[in-house]
Parts: structure tokens; C-alpha cells; sequence
């Protein structure tokens, strides 16, 4: 039997660089749902498609094929139809249009079965909205991990500042509260946290904290 750790909560709350340690120290491989969403994304900007043209980006999912694999650094690459994307899915504009377009139920369906696959497997740590409650309910343990939007805009913002770019931090926390509503409210696997969760607050925590809290938890179980 594999074990499946999943990894759940808003933008910005830390989860993959703090899925990615944990993998790490724990042997699993990482799933970063996030980007499969962000690869789809990709494909409908390069398009021109609008993402809130449900019709459209429902026709145009048979042509879509998302794969993952993994470098020699065991690093996660998201290959979209033969095509390496991952350098091109961390932009903000990805991420938005990626929240618009998981609402839709072909979007979220073409990636269901890959990301259950990967369960079966392999031990995995995943990391998304919708894993505890849709992707695997029976994972083996379920974290939902959370930080005030204030500090999670904060992170962000520092994270940009140091890649230099210009940025206002009002700004970002107003786009993770709409991206907030947005995942929250739509009808299908919306983001909420798993009734057998257990609630993670990072906003006081360091990296290495939550990852040990994670691990201790992982322990109980294993
Ligand atoms: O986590 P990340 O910011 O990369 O995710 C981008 C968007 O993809 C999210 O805002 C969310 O709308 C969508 N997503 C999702 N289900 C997942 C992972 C991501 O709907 N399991």
C-alpha cells in the first residue's frame, strides 16, 4: 500500500515550498497540483480563448494533455502537449486565469485520473485544493494549511521584491483574496478545508516549524 499525504489551502500559504521539503526528508514524491491548473491555463492565454467562456474551454479540453515528469534533481516539469512549460506557469497572470478556468468541470476532469494515478503508484505528497476532499479522500493524512491573507500578501511580496520586481503589496492581497473567493465559491471541489483535516496556521510559524508539525503528524499515522 502507498502512503498519500494531501496538502491543502489558499494561494500563498506556503504549501510547495513546504510540501517540497517534507518530500524531500521523507522520500515522496511531490505532486504540485497547482501547476497542472497552470499549465491549462497557459495553453488558453496562448490562445486567446477567455477563461470565463465556459463553452469554449470545455470544447477545446480534448486537445489538451497535461503530463508530469520529473529532472534529475527529482524536480516536478509539466509538459503540456510535448512541450516543457514549466519556466512559463509562475506568472501572476497564469495564476489568475488558471483560478478562472479550474472552475470548469472539463478542466478539472482531464486532470482527475492523473493526479489519482500518481496515488496509486507511489508515496506522494500533494499539494492543491481539492485533494483531501475530492482528488484522494482517503489520503492518509490531510493538512489543511492556512495564514492570514496580510501575511500570506506579505510573503508574496517579499518573494517578488527579491526577484525585483515592482509590485504593491495592496495590490496582492487583494488578488489573493479574489483568488480566495474565487476557489472558495465555485460549485465544483471548491477549496475548503476536509472534515478529517487537520488545521495548520502558518501565519506565526516558520517554514521549518510547519514542516516538522507535518512530519510529527505523519509519524502518528505511519
Ligand atoms: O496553487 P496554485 O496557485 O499554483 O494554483 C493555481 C490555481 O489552480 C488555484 O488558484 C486554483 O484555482 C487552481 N487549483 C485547483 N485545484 C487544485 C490546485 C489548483 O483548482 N488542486
Amino acid at each position: 500500500m502507498n502512503y498519500s499525504i494531501a496538502i491543502d489551502g489558499p494561494a500563498g500559504a506556503g504549501k510547495s515550498t513546504i510540501a517540497k521539503l517534507i518530500a524531500r526528508r521523507i522520500g515522496f514524491i511531490y505532486v504540485d497540483t497547482g501547476a497542472m491548473y497552470r499549465a491549462i491555463a497557459l495553453y488558453f492565454l496562448r490562445k486567446g480563448i477567455d477563461g470565463h467562456d465556459v463553452a469554449a474551454v470545455a470544447a477545446e479540453c480534448p486537445n489538451i494533455h497535461v503530463a508530469l515528469s520529473y529532472d534529475e534533481e527529482g524536480k516536478q516539469q509539466v509538459i503540456l502537449n510535448d512541450e516543457n512549460v514549466t519556466p512559463y506557469i509562475r506568472a501572476e497572470e497564469v495564476g489568475r486565469m488558471a483560478s478562472v478556468t479550474a472552475a470548469i468541470p472539463e478542466v478539472r476532469a482531464a486532470l482527475l485520473e492523473l493526479q489519482r494515478d500518481m496515488a496509486r503508484t507511489s508515496d506522494v505528497l500533494m499539494d492543491g485544493r481539492d485533494i483531501g476532499t475530492h482528488v484522494l479522500p482517503d489520503a492518509s493524512l490531510k493538512i489543511y494549511l492556512t495564514a492570514s491573507s496580510a501575511v500570506r500578501a506579505r510573503r508574496r511580496y517579499d518573494e517578488l521584491r527579491m526577484k525585483g520586481e515592482d509590485c504593491s503589496l495592496e495590490q496582492i492581497e487583494k488578488d489573493i483574496i479574489e483568488r480566495d473567493r474565487q476557489d472558495m465559491s465555485r460549485e465544483i471541489a471548491p477549496l475548503k478545508q476536509a472534515e478529517d483535516a487537520i488545521l495548520v496556521d502558518s501565519s506565526h510559524m516558520t517554514i521549518d516549524e510547519v514542516a516538522d508539525a507535518v512530519i510529527a503528524e505523519f509519524e502518528k499515522i505511519k
